[in-house]
């Protein structure tokens, strides 16, 4: 069964989804399960990753990626999380958040610190959340204060993607406290190593095993004022057009896990039996995995509608949020029917579908809780 079919994948992206499939086939699936149990970063299939040219690069050409559009990006998301979320995730945080650095950046930012992740010299995350709130980007309290020619961050950072394993991270932080509330945050480049940045492993997690997420301290952490991105005050709207873009790679996360979910369902039915013959004969069984086909590719091709809606700059929030919801949850919703779909075996820790019954809670919080998506969609339908 393939599930991820070349239609509707546009022909411009179709030859990099090849690559990330073969990829993906011989080194993140076989991998997938041993890395799930230990809970131990992919540093061996990352440099694989780094190897077939498939890692950071949404670095544009000229700072020595290949400048993946998001139809090529999209396409690597559904391939990579079909075979593993969790891998997946951390082959493709390695640029998180550079596409801000790459739009709004100096000449000598990008220098400095664009080109090195487009070469895979560095590893770089983007730092949002706080142990407060996740949700709430105009109510994040960590600040970044003028100092001379420097800017002083203090505060923490919660659930931050290569926060112990980066070498900088793109850092939202409080810049003022003016009216506008929107207005008030701005992001910086935060070197890992700089003095008063502390960052450690957050507790093992359910789901996404083989990526890493941490808890970072910032106390009097100081780095050049030329650290800036962009205008300062303009951070939030710099963050929700670089939403617009993840969320479809978000979408692509849950049509990878939710095809993961159907393939594994479909094989166990087909081979199970129950009452003299094999489960998939009883109907209603028929109908789960019917609905579930149905719903996938209603997701996808909602999915894939939407990237070219932000790829146009068309309502792109709009768009954004509906293929991530939709994605994401109808991969939540396959995998609760693919357990059922295997019985007792569902729950043995080391089945495919128990893994990805885990994995799905996760996308549907992360890049904005589905709540807060589903407040965009209302807010910004086209009327
Ligand atoms: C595996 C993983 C990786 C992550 N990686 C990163 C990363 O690299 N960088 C980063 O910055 N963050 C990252 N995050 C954080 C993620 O973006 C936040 O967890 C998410 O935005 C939700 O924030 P929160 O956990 O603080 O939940 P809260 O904001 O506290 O929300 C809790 C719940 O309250 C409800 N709720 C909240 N607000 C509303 C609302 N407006 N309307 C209705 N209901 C609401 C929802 O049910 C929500 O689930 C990651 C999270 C996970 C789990």
């Amino acid at each position: 069964m393939e599930l991820l079919t070349e239609t509707p994948v546009p022909e411009e992206a179709r030859a990099v989804k090849q690559e990330a499939h073969e990829f993906a086939q011989e080194y993140v699936a076989p991998n997938a399960a041993e890395y799930h149990e230990r809970g131990e970063y992919p540093w061996e299939v990352l440099e694989a990753g780094m190897d077939a040219g498939l890692v950071a690069q949404d670095v544009s050409e000229e700072y020595g990626g290949r400048d993946f559009s998001l139809a090529e990006t999209l396409a690597i998301s559904e391939e990579f999380f079909r075979a593993d979320a969790g891998i997946g995730l951390t082959l493709q945080l390695a640029s998180f958040g550079t596409e801000i650095l790459q739009q709004n950046g100096t000449e000598e930012q990008k220098e400095q610190y664009l080109r090195p992740v487009g070469e895979n010299e560095m590893l770089t995350g983007m730092a949002v959340s706080e142990p407060e709130t996740g949700s709430n980007l105009a109510g994040m309290q960590t600040t970044a204060t003028k100092d001379g020619d420097e800017w002083v961050i203090d505060g923490e950072k919660y659930w931050i993607g290569n926060a112990v394993e980066a070498d900088w991270l793109t850092v939202y932080a409080k810049t003022s406290d003016g009216e506008d509330r929107y207005g008030n945050y701005s992001l910086f480049i935060v070197p890992t190593d700089t003095d008063g940045y502390e960052a450690e492993h957050i507790p093992e997690k359910i789901g996404f095993c083989a990526s890493k997420q941490g808890h970072i301290v910032f106390d009097d952490c100081r780095v050049p004022e030329a650290n800036l991105i962009g205008v300062e005050g303009a951070g939030f709207y710099m963050l929700a057009e670089f939403f617009n873009y993840g969320r479809i790679a978000v979408g692509g996360h849950g049509v990878g896990l939710a095809a993961a979910a159907i393939e594994e369902a479909w094989d166990f039915v087909h081979d199970r039996e129950s009452f003299g013959r094999t489960v998939n004969e009883f109907q209603s069984v028929q109908h789960e995995l019917a609905d579930m086909r149905t719903e996938f590719e209603a997701a996808r091709s909602l999915v894939w509608r939407a990237a070219e809606h932000v790829s146009s700059g068309d309502h792109p929030g709009f768009w954004a949020a509906m293929a991530k919801v939709k994605a994401t949850e109808t991969a939540r919703e396959c995998a609760e029917k693919g357990m059922q779909l295997h019985g007792g075996r569902s729950v043995l820790s080391d089945r495919r579908i128990s893994r990805v019954y885990r994995d799905v809670r996760i996308p549907v919080i992360y890049e904005g809780v589905n709540e807060v998506q589903r407040n965009l969609i209302y807010r910004q339908t086209p009327t």
